[in-house]
């Protein structure tokens, strides 16, 4: 059992990003189509959900010798340091708040969030490849110090 996903072509680059640290893959492309297949296993949940936020075309498949299935696309109800908020001025933005952005699925397709943290609602439109690097560094001296 192989899990493949593909997307477009005009999406192919934002993919190789989110799969670069994935192993296994083999790569097809037909007819505008690019057909990444894992060749053992699945990929990571994250790059599932992330692959899921970012390509309306996405289509995910299980394919064991000549059949293939499609796999419902689904995430989970909240999105928690997955991706960053839209919204610069979101408290989840600023880079010395140690606030891990949180993301409230409301629908998957199409696709609408809502952050947690400021309110914004959050479309597909309104995302980009970029935001779903999170870089948010959390001191371990402050989690230390919350907890006592
Ligand atoms: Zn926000």
């Amino acid at each position: 059992m192989k899990f493949q996903l593909v997307v477009n072509e005009e999406h192919a680059s934002d993919a190789y990003g989110i799969f670069q640290n994935e192993t296994d893959i083999s790569i097809q492309r037909r007819k505008g189509r690019v057909y990444f297949t894992f060749e053992k296993g699945s990929p990571s949940k994250e790059a599932v959900s992330k692959s899921i936020i970012l390509f309306p075309e996405l289509e995910m498949a299980q394919v064991s010798g000549n059949s293939r299935k499609k796999v419902p696309l689904t995430l989970p109800e909240s999105l928690v340091g997955l991706m960053n908020c839209p919204n610069p001025l979101c408290v989840t933005s600023q880079p010395k708040e140690p606030a891990v952005p949180e993301l409230r699925v409301l629908r998957v397709s199409p696709l609408l969030l809502r952050c947690e943290y400021c309110g914004r609602y959050v479309p597909r439109e309104s995302l980009s490849p970029s935001l779903m690097e999170v870089t948010k560094f959390i001191p371990q001296s402050k989690k230390i110090q919350t907890k006592v």
